[in-house]
């Protein structure tokens, strides 16, 4: 296919185009091993001499068809599946940081994550610095030091709802000599590609709105292919000095610049920590892409409508949204997601904690979950769920009021979700 297609056409037809008499859907291959005439033909692949499959702990073909689809709607080189966005977090910096070095990272992201980070990474010996992704350049120029690997932040935070200045954090990074990973989860590539921004690794928990029906548990790296290890060769030796656990390998030399990242978390990280994606569970990824760009539109759409609802009530505190003209990052999310920032939605009621719990327990199509980017409509009120143990003051500090409500805006009529909130609200 010489023409490049655009973005909806890689959403359905990406990554794989069968041949004569071949599947038109994806093939499972539900195999653990691959089959070879003599062992010379084996040991190529050993020492990464022929390309192939041997065993799916490191790479099977039915994640690898995924993977290369990711990897085109996001705009990069390689990509690889992950059995969780925890692991792809995980793999994407330990696959550049070890024991005595550094990282920077924005403050709002992901509660796992900053729990991945700012804990067992640190027991590993890997510092974090926390920055707020409001900072200024300065701010942001003093968080590095001498050992700092990357810099990483989230395009629409989870659950905060900030939206990050991609190509400031991309300026800094490289002003450091390091890449600026961008965990692209909530915006998703028909939002939001932020390699285009000047990002050089993307991650993302597929569980979200890729998959999009709450059927698997994975995550997704991609590179972009365009960091230049070598003209950082001290900062980066896993890259660009031979891997004595891999025979010898040098991986920036041998797969270039577009191969050399993800070709090391799959034969170092995916070999030794065993993260895999499922065939099955790269199936059903696969389907959610499928209709990707088509489900985000009615994301975005249900949210904005609920959001304006919202604002307008008067039961209503307070509503953060960004695609919101009162929202702090409306004018960050007019440049980075012009067509719709997200379906998840975050407000206070009037009341309190006592309120927001009565609200809920009233909403009909909207169910409480610990979930977001799925196509039913859910909720959940954090101060009696996930940040239960928190006072109300901690709650504060923590950037999550005893008020928040979070919801997330599945696929359903806009005017029902509307008319599920207003009767609620009628009740308390
Ligand atoms: C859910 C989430 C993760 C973690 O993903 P899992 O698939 O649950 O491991 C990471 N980042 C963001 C932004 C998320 O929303």
């Amino acid at each position: 296919m010489a023409k490049e297609m655009r973005i909806e056409t890689k959403c359905v037809q990406g990554g794989y185009t069968p041949g004569n008499g071949e599947p038109r859907q994806i093939p499972i291959i539900q195999s653990t091993t691959f089959k070879y005439d003599t062992s010379e033909d084996m040991g190529k692949l050993f020492d990464l001499e022929a390309s192939g499959y041997f065993y799916s702990r490191l790479q099977n073909p039915t994640c690898d068809t995924v993977a290369a689809k990711i990897a085109a709607l996001e705009g990069g080189t390689a990509a690889m599946l992950l059995s969780s966005g925890q692991a792809a977090s995980f793999f994407s910096i330990f696959n550049l940081a070890s024991a005595g070095d550094h990282v920077v990272s924005s403050s709002t992201i992901y509660g796992g994550t900053y729990n991945l980070f700012a804990v067992t990474m640190k027991r590993m010996g890997i510092d974090f610095t926390f920055v707020s992704p409001d900072c200024t350049e300065d701010e942001l120029h003093a968080a590095f030091r001498p050992n700092t690997k990357a810099l990483f932040g989230e395009t629409i935070a989870n659950p905060a709802l900030t939206v990050l200045d991609i190509e400031k954090f991309a300026k800094v990074a490289h002003a450091h000599g390091v890449p600026l990973i961008i965990d692209n989860t909530f915006a998703t590539p028909i939002g939001c590609r932020p390699i285009e921004w000047g990002a050089d690794i993307v991650t993302h928990s597929t569980t979200k709105y890729m998959d999009g029906h709450g059927a698997a548990v994975g995550g997704c790296i991609v590179d972009s292919g365009k960091f230049d290890w070598f003209a950082y060769a001290d900062k980066f030796p896993g890259l660009t000095t031979p891997d004595e656990s891999y025979h010898g390998v040098t991986y920036a030399e041998r797969f270039g610049l577009e191969g050399a990242f993800i070709t090391k978390a799959t034969a170092q990280l995916m070999r030794d920590f065993g993260a895999i994606q499922s065939p099955q569970s790269a199936f059903y990824l696969n389907l959610g892409l499928e209709s990707l760009h088509v489900r985000m539109a009615r994301h975005c759409e249900n949210g904005l409508a609920v959001a304006q609802y919202l604002e307008a009530h008067d039961k209503i505190a307070w509503v953060n949204y960004p695609s919101l003209p009162s929202s702090k990052y409306y004018n960050l999310a007019q440049k980075y997601l012009p067509n719709g920032s997200c379906g998840v939605v975050s407000f206070g009621v009037k009341g309190g904690r006592k309120a927001a719990e009565a609200f809920m327990k009233e909403l009909r199509i909207a169910a409480i979950e610990t979930h977001v980017a799925d196509a039913r409509t859910c909720c959940l009120h954090p101060a009696s769920a996930t940040h239960r143990q928190m006072n109300d003051e901690e709650l504060l500090a923590a950037g999550v009021p005893s008020d928040l409500v979070r919801l997330s805006c599945g696929l359903e009529s806009k005017e029902d979700l509307i008319e599920d909130i207003e009767q609620a609200l009628a009740k308390i």
